[in-house]
């Protein structure tokens, strides 16, 4: 099992010590274009496992624990990953499968950065966990705090999703609002600074992304991922973007598995956005992400950011991937395609990978036999109200059959007896 032996900056490499997790790339702070770390290790992850016999227990992400920062008889474990790969053949697609992370324990992604980082949060000690999250990353890092036994604060902010703040809630955590956003990134630092709480997310500006112990935990999609596909990666990875912490992490996981010669290639990878940012630093060749304030409000909150990371960045710019902006009325149709056709109600921000690939076909920058991988990121109970608005309040009926059929035809346009 490989042992963590320092944190290496994304954009430069240079190393730092294996506690310096609650900091970025000093290097590349000052030089414009803040980074993230990430976790290195003293020998190559997976190393001496049998390709033909991957590890099968426990019932876990953690079964990848030879890739990973901790042994699986350490983790904090909810049973997260091995979630469903479906194939999506409704959608006139193309050949598109669905990575369906809403199976997850707290129904989101972020259950993998939640047990990957309370795993750690723990092994170091750690007497509180914090998080600044508008919904999935403080509802999972409230869940594996109850888990892990650790108090959790977490702050949010006026406007985000009442479903999720009553998840996060519920598993115990004290959550906090403030009126500004950014706000909450002065108050989470300064608990870090002065009390040592640990955190999970992002807690200052420019976001660089999340704990790397965490987003170590997106590398197991990865392997999941390309085992499903009998070790031939799908020649796209296409996900909804805010930070890019799944996005490195699966990208990280993709070339482990690469280094270890048991896959011939990296899928390239497309980040599905809301605000323009990541488009406009791809274009500009520029080393920072711009803020873009394009469509701040939109409905998919949970990637409601207004500027790109380098770390996402990084990933586009190395797999020779795309970067699309998406609008909220794409989302909407797409939201209720998904659910009428396959039967999956994503959050909003989980169908933007849809509409990306829709438009990256058309214009001929996804290939027609080219297969895709779209990261569903987010189950839709968590913020109803998006597909809500767009569709029609049931009928009340009464009297007979005649009378329902009737209201079938005028509120579905449903003809057949
Ligand atoms: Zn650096």
């Amino acid at each position: 099992m490989p042992t963590p032996s320092a944190l290496v900056c994304v954009r430069c490499g240079a190393r730092y010590p294996v506690d310096h997790y609650a900091h970025d790339c000093p290097a590349c702070r000052s030089a414009g274009a803040p980074a993230n770390l990430t976790v290195a290790y003293d020998s190559l992850p997976g190393e001496g496992l049998d390709q033909e016999r991957p590890p099968h227990r426990p019932g876990s992400m953690w079964r990848w624990d030879d890739f990973l920062h901790a042994p699986a008889a350490d983790a904090v474990s909810l049973g997260e990953g091995n979630t469903p790969l479906l194939p999506a053949p409704s959608l006139g697609l193309g050949d598109l499968w669905i990575k369906d992370e809403s199976r997850n324990p707290t129904w989101s992604f972020k259950d993998r950065l939640g047990s990957a980082a309370l795993t750690m949060a723990r092994r170091f000690g750690a007497k509180v966990v914090a998080s600044s999250s508008s919904g999935n990353a403080g509802a999972a890092a409230a869940a594996y705090a109850a888990k892990a036994g650790l108090p959790c604060v977490v702050f949010t902010f006026v406007g985000s999703a009442g479903p999720l703040v009553l998840q996060m809630q519920a598993y115990g955590a004290m959550v906090v609002k403030v009126a500004d956003k950014t706000e909450r990134w002065r108050l989470q630092s300064a608990g870090v600074r002065e009390f040592g709480w640990y955190p999970t997310s992002p807690f200052f500006g420019p976001v660089v992304g999340s704990n790397p112990y965490g987003m170590e935990g997106y590398k197991t999609i990865a392997y999941e991922i390309a085992e499903t596909f009998d070790w031939q990666p799908p020649d796209w990875c296409v996900l909804p973007v805010c930070y890019g912490d799944a996005l490195y992490g699966m990208w990280k996981g993709f070339q482990e598995l690469s280094a270890l010669g048991w896959t011939k290639r990296t899928p390239r990878f497309v980040a599905a956005e809301v605000s323009g940012s990541l488009p406009t630093a791809l274009a500009s060749g520029d080393a920072m992400p711009p803020v873009m304030a394009r469509n701040a409000q939109s409905i998919a909150i949970s990637i409601g950011a207004a500027q790109g990371t380098v770390q996402a960045l990084e990933v586009l710019r190395k797999s020779g991937g795309q970067a699309v902006t998406i609008g909220d009325d794409e989302l909407r149709r797409w939201l209720v395609t998904l659910a009428s056709k396959e039967g999956i109600w994503p959050e909003a921000s989980s169908v933007a990978p849809f509409a990306a690939i829709e438009r990256l076909r058309a214009d001929g920058k996804i290939a027609p036999r080219e297969r895709c991988v779209a990261l569903l990121t987010a189950a839709g109970l968590k913020d109803p109200a998006p597909i809500g608005k767009s569709l029609p309040e049931p009928p009340l009926v009464s009297g007979g059959l005649r009378e329902v059929m009737a209201a079938l035809r005028n509120s579905y346009g449903f003809a057949d007896g």
